[in-house]
């Protein structure tokens, strides 16, 4: 599949009339780096780290970590890596902690609540992000911020970090970029002092989904059942564009959905300009943005939205029929 779009590897994702489109991969494993390259991603827009915390059977260490860390920048070279600190609990349970007993596991204690709840853990992470990156750019991205107080702390830790390993003889990153997931909806009604503070902003989509319409992502009698391209979800999606637009946040998506062409179209109608997908899926969602006109989409969407339907996808549908 990939061959398929290989002319297009090396073009920007312009959609027909601009903008561009920024399309950044997913990865959480070395292996995975050798995609940027085939894929034709700008960067990893999502370097998911719980890979190593769940393989092993303790808590790995800041060395082997730092090694980690350190080879996966060194393979993306000049493209840029957000790295996302661990996002464990919920559905990724790891061997050596004490299993909790928790009723809602994805409402639980889970991801940046148990960062901060253990300091330590999160704290090591970043010590060995922050060597990792040896004078490099380095990008850090919190899991699971519900509310702006978590994203100042775990920022806070950060810098503490910084200044130790400072004092402490190690070379500091180049620059440093501190964003957010939003993947609870309280996010995004969020302090505006939120929005300044992040560097950047990337929406979880697949989180994000679960608790806008309150359905469980792995329950299978659910997870089908609130489409993605409906016009409420769009919405909300459209007001966390606004929001991040007034205090110029750089915005991303990172979900899932990025991955699909048609809804990758209608999120860069709403004004994302930045996704970041699962390497196979660059190739689709380029070719279709470079054929889509986006005030098209904009008007598509308007118009469903005073139409009255549920999801613009039948619309959109036809759309990409007329498109040929
Ligand atoms: C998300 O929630 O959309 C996301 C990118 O993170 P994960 O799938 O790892 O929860
Ligand atoms: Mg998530």
């Amino acid at each position: 599949a990939q061959e398929r779009y290989a002319s297009i590897r090396r073009v920007p994702a312009t959609t027909v009339y601009g903008p561009t489109i920024a399309l950044h991969m997913n990865a959480g494993l070395m292996a995975d780096l050798p995609s940027l390259k085939s894929s034709g991603a700008e960067g990893v827009g999502l370097f998911r780290t719980e890979l190593q915390f769940l393989v092993r059977n303790k808590v790995p260490r800041r060395a082997e970590l730092a090694a980690l860390y350190a080879r996966v920048m060194d393979a993306a070279g000049e493209r840029p890596v957000v790295f996302r600190t661990l996002d464990i609990g919920s559905d990724k349970v790891l061997p050596y902690m004490k299993p909790q007993d928790e009723p809602n596991p994805a409402l639980g204690w889970r991801a940046i609540r148990v960062g901060l709840d253990r300091k330590g853990v999160l704290r090591m992470q970043l010590q060995a992000l922050i060597r990792a990156a040896n004078g490099r750019p380095l990008s850090v991205m919190f899991p699971f911020i519900a509310q702006y107080e978590e994203f100042s702390e775990a920022r806070r830790h950060l810098l503490d970090q910084l200044e130790r390993e400072e004092a402490m003889g190690h070379v500091l990153p180049e620059s440093i970029e501190i964003g957010a997931m939003l993947e609870t909806p309280s996010l995004a009604f969020a302090p505006r002092r939120f929005f300044e503070e992040a560097d950047f902003i990337s929406v979880g989509g697949n989180d994000l989904k679960q608790f806008f319409f309150a359905a469980d992502r792995e329950n299978e009698l659910v997870r089908r059942r609130y489409d993605t391209l409906n016009l409420s979800f769009l919405t909300f999606l459209e007001g966390i564009v606004r929001r991040c637009e007034e205090t110029r946040t750089p915005l991303s998506f990172c979900g899932e959905d990025a991955g699909r062409p048609l809804e990758a179209v209608c999120f860069a109608a709403i004004g994302f300009r930045s996704l970041s997908m699962r390497p196979a899926s660059i190739g689709p969602v380029k070719h279709l943005l470079r054929r889509s006109n986006l005030e098209e989409v904009r008007d598509l969407i308007q118009d469903a939205r005073q139409s009255g339907v549920q999801s613009v996808r039948a619309d959109m549908m036809e759309w990409l029929g007329d498109l040929g």
